[in-house]
């Protein structure tokens, strides 16, 4: 997926948009069109994820109250679907063999 990034200013220090924690870095997010901290940035692609791939996951994101919140809902989550663990897949497709 191509990524547009609006204007390449430095933007350092600036808070992030979404929670307005301060960041080193901020990164922006597509189609959420935010700048956003490595937190928000990684609970903007979980969401996406979840929403496109699995609607278990996005159930479990969606009840999510915070970005840890988030995070933990996914790896627990990941952990046991076969559709959000590619790495699963084969062990599957073993044993049915
Ligand atoms: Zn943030
Ligand atoms: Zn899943």
């Amino acid at each position: 997926m191509p990524r547009k990034v609006p204007a390449a200013f430095y933007s350092e220090g600036e808070p992030c948009e979404n929670c307005g924690k301060d960041c080193e870095s901020r990164t922006w997010v597509p189609g959420w069109d935010y700048w956003g901290c490595d937190d928000c940035v990684e609970e903007a692609r979980i969401v996406v994820f979840a929403e496109e791939n699995c609607p278990t996951l996005y159930d479990a994101v969606m009840r999510s109250k915070s970005v840890n919140e988030v995070q933990r809902a996914f790896r627990l989550h990941r952990e046991s679907c076969p559709k959000c663990n590619p790495k699963l897949e084969p062990i599957r497709l073993l044993e049915a063999a």
